[in-house]
């Protein structure tokens, strides 16, 4: 006899994305078309009220003075390099462990990519790395606040800032991030941020933010930003477009006010996982990602490490339960294709390389459900248990 169809299914056969931007942005719909509407009707589709007003309260909410819209993270990175004059025979450090925007924007410009390896527990770039990757030619330092933690700024500014190095805070994971009660992007020289779609506070296409303490350089990307055009026709330097559209800024306004709420929801589900983590078994070969204290982590990504070589066979077994996950990041910096014949490596990066082979994000967008985080933890327990299995019948076979 067939059981009757039940309204809830048993958590275990419910299927779990990784990231479901319909959720949030079903609720706000009516706000946002109507935003959207608005700069329809005005027809002010660049440089609009809206994006005076964005720039507004994203300084505030980053604790700076200056903000800047521009295209993208990407454009934002690059154009922070380009406002502090990075150019060929330059050394820009970074992490390895990193998305490649953070490589990119140094290589575009000529100059020299230097890595520095990371911590194994933040995932973030390790100071004591830096320290020994600096020369004479060193200009800048990229920390990257890798899933939605802020890099260790007070030993990254120490560093630079008695040899005249900039820092260039890549921002794009940790919106609204703090550290030791200051704001992601405003402790280097530049912050850089993204409104990709799939980032904490996520646009409706590509956008991106510039935020500085210092008036110069806020001129200077702005500038940079624009074709470095002043008056009009006139250009002063060679700058790019890279314009945040004032669509793009009417939907975020809509968005900001509710990051705060959105960055508590990540946290109650970080908590939660690991709560659900520590009280399941077999899952000691995970090791959960853990907020530093003095750290706001506002948990761009919940990522996990998995050791003893079962990342791999671990995700697949998400992946045939129709729990999604995602490796960020596979292959560092330091090893990709576009990379490998230009790039010299004179530091160790071992706890990069072995990162990218035991890292795996789950889950943690604000929408998502208790049940859901127990249909992922259980996932990951039944995974355990069947290797744990197949272990104990091989140790048998074999005596
Ligand atoms: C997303 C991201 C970027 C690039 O931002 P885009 O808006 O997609 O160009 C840069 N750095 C990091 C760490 C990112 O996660």
């Amino acid at each position: 006899m067939s059981k009757p169809a039940t309204k809830n299914p048993p958590a275990s056969t419910i299927s779990v994305p990784l990231l479901d931007v319909n959720r949030g942005n079903s609720q706000i719909r009516d706000e946002v078309l109507q935003a959207i509407a608005r700069v329809y009707d005005s027809g002010k589709f660049i440089n609009g009220p809206d994006c005076k007003q964005l720039e507004q309260s994203f300084a505030k909410i980053t604790n700076t003075k200056f903000a800047v819209g521009c295209a993208s993270g990407s454009d934002a990175l690059l154009l922070a390099l380009m406002s502090c004059d990075i150019r060929a025979g330059d050394e820009v450090i970074i992490p390895s462990f990193t998305f490649f925007a953070t490589a990119s924007a140094v290589t575009r410009l000529g100059a020299t990519l230097v890595f520095a390896d990371i911590d194994p527990v933040t995932f973030n770039i390790d100071p004591a790395a830096i320290e020994s990757a600096i020369t004479s030619r060193t200009k800048a330092i990229i920390p990257v606040h890798l899933f939605g933690q802020c890099a260790d700024m007070d030993a990254v500014i120490e560093i630079a800032s008695s040899r005249s190095i900039r820092v260039i805070e890549d921002a794009a994971q940790a919106v609204g991030a703090r550290y030791k009660g200051q704001g992601a992007g405003s402790m280097g020289d530049i912050g850089c941020f993204s409104f990709y779609p799939t980032k904490n506070l996520g646009g409706l296409g590509d956008g991106g933010m510039l935020t500085t303490n210092d008036p110069a350089l806020a001129e200077r990307l702005r500038l940079l930003a624009a074709h470095g055009m002043q008056p009009r026709y006139y250009h002063r330097e060679v700058g790019i477009n890279s314009r945040l559209d004032s669509i793009q800024a009417a939907a975020l306004n809509v968005k900001l006010k509710h990051l705060e709420q959105y960055a508590n929801l990540r946290k109650k589900n970080a908590a939660r996982y690991h709560e659900l983590m520590t009280a399941s078994e077999h899952n000691e070969s995970i090791k959960l990602p853990s907020a530093s204290p003095n750290y706001d982590h506002v948990w761009n990504q919940f990522t996990v490490r998995v050791q003893n070589g079962q990342r791999d066979a671990l995700r697949q077994h998400l992946s045939d339960s129709k729990v999604g996950s995602e490796i960020y990041y596979p292959v560092p910096m330091h090893m990709q294709d576009c990379f490998k014949e230009t790039i010299v490596l004179q530091n160790s990066l071992k706890e990069t390389e072995l990162a990218a082979t035991e890292v795996l994000s789950l889950p943690i967008f604000p929408e998502l459900t208790e049940t859901e985080q127990q249909t992922v933890v259980q996932q990951i327990t039944s995974f355990f248990n069947e290797s744990a299995n197949v272990e104990s019948q091989i140790r048998r076979m074999a005596s």
